[in-house]
């Protein structure tokens, strides 16, 4: 395809840059970061991004029966960050939700993260706190240090309960075991002793009132940004005049996988609109059972508020082909980004960040984080050349 004609600045001063900014992928990284240089700096920017529509990962839409949903799964907002949230809030009005997931284990529902209620449903036991804090301590795999995944589940919970949550889960989603994982990646997942059942403990859990699209519209409504929809970077690469460009998408490519391939574990989602007003009691129920090819399944209308006679669901297929969504956090795939890494800081005029441009397993306030900080040195770095 040949690169879009409007892009190419005929009427440019020489050596005057049409773009300040060249900002690729118009996820959270991207679109802060454009707002910010806008607003704040008076920049022009132009943000391209190969899909057809704004948001990245956390983009949302009506399905074909007009019931809301999240293309790339489901996005629930979470964060301990004041600054995080007020800077979203000049965005979005908000739609307080907290999460709450089930698993389907034994042929129950019981929630997870394990917490009271979990053991009492699981095992037909009446414990109060002190006693589920003695079940678990008399099951729990004592380890001298803790590395992995696995180590992180069975030193609190033990082999039954690791076998039970998280092991088939987590060969699914990760195409490996949690032994081969970073612990970071089941430490996202609490073990609790009394009856919260919430996903997260954040200050603040809320969902963007009218969705995330319109969220990310409000945020690059600006006459300096404007975007392209159906653009890779190979496609304008070289041909777009700017000043800097900065990179959300996946940096192994950037470089042309010079190092070899970063892995990044992908999902298929299978959207599905059902005649009727709902699904499952929550908006999440996990699988973690190895017959059941999918990991989660997402009814909508809990996370949005919806009213419909229909609800949408979607089921998530973890591969490795397709989009790249998440980086693997494991100690080989962290010693070849650091290579790319290294490669990144010696490339003058391109900054990497996001998801993928840093290959960090990151929550969408983290992403929001790492942009604010990074427009941070930015302006300071344009006042001090002023
Ligand atoms: P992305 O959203 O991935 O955006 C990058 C964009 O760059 C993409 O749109 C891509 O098309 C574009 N791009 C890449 N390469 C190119 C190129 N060469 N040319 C042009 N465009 C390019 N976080 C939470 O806080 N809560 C959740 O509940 C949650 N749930 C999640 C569920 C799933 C299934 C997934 C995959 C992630 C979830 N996340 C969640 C994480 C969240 O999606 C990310 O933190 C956030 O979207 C990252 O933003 P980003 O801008 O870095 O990357
Ligand atoms: N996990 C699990 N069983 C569960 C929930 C989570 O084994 O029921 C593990 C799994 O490895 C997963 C990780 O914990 O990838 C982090 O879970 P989280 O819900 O944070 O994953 P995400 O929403 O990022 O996909």
């Amino acid at each position: 395809m040949p690169p879009p004609s409007n892009l190419f600045a005929d009427s440019q001063p020489p050596g005057e840059g049409r773009y300040d900014y060249l900002i690729v992928g118009a996820g959270f990284a991207g679109c802060v970061l454009a707002e910010r240089l806008a607003t704040q700096l008076d920049k022009r920017v132009l943000i391209i991004d190969r899909r057809n529509h704004i948001g990245g990962n956390a983009y949302d839409c009506q399905d074909a029966g007009g019931v809301m949903i999240h293309r790339y799964g489901p996005h629930i907002f979470h964060t301990n960050s004041a600054k995080v949230f007020d800077y979203l809030s000049q965005f979005t009005q908000w739609r307080p939700y907290e999460h709450r997931v089930l698993a389907r284990v034994d042929d129950k529902l019981v929630p997870i993260p394990i917490n009271l209620t979990t053991l009492n449903r699981l095992y037909g036991l009446n414990l109060d706190p002190a006693g589920a804090a003695a079940f678990l301590a008399e099951r729990a795999t004592p380890l001298e240090t803790i590395a992995t995944s696995r180590d992180v589940v069975v030193s609190q919970v033990g082999e039954e309960l690791y076998r039970k949550f998280f092991e088939g889960y987590t060969r699914k989603q990760w195409g490996r075991d949690a032994s081969e994982l970073d612990k970071a990646v089941t430490s996202r997942v609490p073990t609790r002793t009394d009856t919260d059942d919430r996903y997260f403990q954040d200050k603040y859990q809320f969902m963007p009132l009218l969705g995330y699209t319109r969220m990310f519209k409000r945020m690059i409504d600006h006459p300096n940004i404007e975007f392209l929809p159906h653009t890779d970077f190979a496609q304008v690469r070289g041909l777009v005049d700017y000043g800097h460009l900065i990179y959300s998408g996946p940096v192994d490519e950037y470089f042309g996988f010079c190092f070899g391939k970063l892995p990044y574990r992908s999902l298929r989602f299978e959207h599905e609109t059902l005649q009727r007003p709902w699904y499952q009691s929550v908006a999440v129920v996990n699988y973690p059972s190895p017959d059941v090819p999918y990991t989660r399944i997402t009814e909508y209308k809990h996370l949005t508020g919806q009213s419909d006679p229909k609800t949408s669901i979607t089921r998530e297929y973890p591969t490795d082909e397709g989009d790249p969504y998440y980086p693997v956090p494991a100690p080989e795939n962290a010693a070849l980004y650091r290579r790319y890494e290294d490669l990144a800081e010696r490339t003058p005029g391109v900054t990497f960040t996001g998801r993928l441009g840093t290959y960090k397993y990151y929550n969408m306030d983290q992403v929001v984080a790492q942009s604010l900080t990074l427009f941070q040195r930015i302006a300071e770095t344009t006042a001090a050349s002023a």
